[in-house]
């Protein structure tokens, strides 16, 4: 096989590698597509890291926490690089995307650098990197053809080589967002959106139920705007994403279909229609809130107030009764008083979400957000966030306790 820069792959070093992964599921994806390519090229998974000749960073910068501790573990290194020169280190995902060059700079034992719209080029920067022992960034985005580049990107290991038949499998459908939510360093690190070729998503799936995967999730930066390339907003009536969900529910094997994480801008009725109307698509949907305040979701960029949120939950719940929800929320956001606050309990003990991540707000370097003052002390944001957790505790002892079994009750 050769590498698209002429080199014979069998002439190359091949190596064990080892991928360490952090942050979100398309990461987790991610990682998988990396391991898939690099065992097609030659590589092997190592069982453990120290078995490893090759030290692969998959790395997250939505928050500063998640950066700090991929950080850490990768500057930790050096003294691994010092006692075996051999050992290839190379980082990729959202952090490698936002500090390009920065990293081969500050951490000399790191030995390339590889951006989000990149990852196809991974094994032959590796085998540069082993071959003519470079240090190497490929963070700018490439000519190649970029839907080439994407479906390069969701390559699957075979069962044989997972070593395992998973039930379940994620499945990326798109990349990339375009809402620039003030907060979000997700658009500058991913890019624009770009979604897939909707039949090599139908064929992936297929696959996967043909080798006994029974539930998929689909997977996205803003799941529901795909195939609207770029839009902020779907016409009325017209969602190509419902039209996906619908196809894909005719596959044979396949039982269940999740998606994270959808924008509720893109919860026109076609889409809401297709969730109540396909019963493979789980019951259970993932809305992200983020605050129930109109000046705070003005303020954050997220293009819909407090009352249409309700709104698209209500008809949800209005065609199916039982259908429950996740969410979203960040505490703290600059400005926010405590009447905003409780706009967001309001809603939130409206909808009584089934589960919910509660976000402390933090500044994020390179966003818009992160020019406000961080106004809000970290003692309201915990008490905030304290509060909404115990509403949430609350919330699901109630629906538990409408399922608890009356033995004493006729059947
Ligand atoms: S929709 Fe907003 S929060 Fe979600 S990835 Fe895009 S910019 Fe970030």
């Amino acid at each position: 096989m050769r590498l698209a820069n002429g080199q014979d792959l069998e002439s190359l070093m091949k190596g064990l590698f080892h991928i360490r992964t952090y942050g979100c599921q398309m990461n987790e994806r991610d990682s998988e597509a990396v391991a898939a390519a690099l065992t097609a090229a030659g590589y092997a998974a190592a069982d453990s890291e120290s078995e490893a000749d090759i030290l692969l960073f998959n790395t997250c910068s939505v928050r500063e926490r998640a950066e700090r501790k991929a950080l850490g573990k990768i500057g930790g290194l050096v003294k691994l690089k010092r006692k075996r020169p051999e050992i290839l280190i190379g980082l990729f995902g959202c952090m490698a995307q936002r500090l390009k060059n920065e990293l081969l700079d500050k951490m000399p034992h790191v030995d390339f650098v590889i951006g989000t719209d990149r990852l196809a080029d991974l094994p032959m920067v590796l085998a540069d990197a082993a071959e003519k022992h470079a240090r190497i960034a490929a963070v700018e985005p490439s000519d190649a053809d970029s839907a080439a580049a994407l479906e390069a990107m969701d390559g699957r290991l075979s069962p044989e080589d997972a070593g395992e038949r998973p039930l379940s499998a994620y499945v990326a459908i798109m990349r990339g967002c375009n809402r620039f939510c003030s907060y979000c360093i997700v658009p500058y690190v991913r890019g624009r959106e770009k979604s897939r070729n909707p039949e090599r998503i139908i064929n992936e799936a297929a696959e996967l139920a043909a080798n006994g995967v029974r539930e998929i999730t689909l997977l996205g930066q803003n799941v529901a705007a795909y195939g609207l390339e770029g839009r902020l907003a779907p016409n009325p009536g017209e969602s190509p994403f419902a039209l996906l969900l619908e196809r894909l529910a005719k596959i044979d094997g396949l039982k269940r279909i999740r998606f994270i994480s959808p924008h509720p801008a893109f919860f026109n009725d076609r889409l809401i229609d297709a969730i109540a109307s396909t019963p493979k698509v789980c019951g259970n949907v993932h809305l992200p809130l983020q605050s129930g305040s109109d000046k705070i979701l003005k303020a954050m960029n997220r293009g819909y107030t407090a009352a249409e949120y309700l709104a698209i939950a209500d008809k949800l719940r209005e065609k199916v009764p039982e259908m429950t929800f996740s969410t979203d929320v960040i505490v703290g956001f600059p400005g926010e008083r405590e009447s905003d606050f409780q706009e967001t309990r309001t809603i939130f003990n409206t909808i009584e979400f089934d589960n919910a991540y509660i976000f402390k707000y933090s500044p994020r370097g390179g966003t818009k957000a992160a020019k406000l003052a961080d106004s809000i002390p970290t003692e309201v944001k915990e008490e905030r966030n304290h509060i909404l957790l115990e509403d949430l505790k609350q919330a699901a002892v109630k629906r538990n306790e409408s399922l608890v079994w009356d033995r004493k009750s006729p059947c």
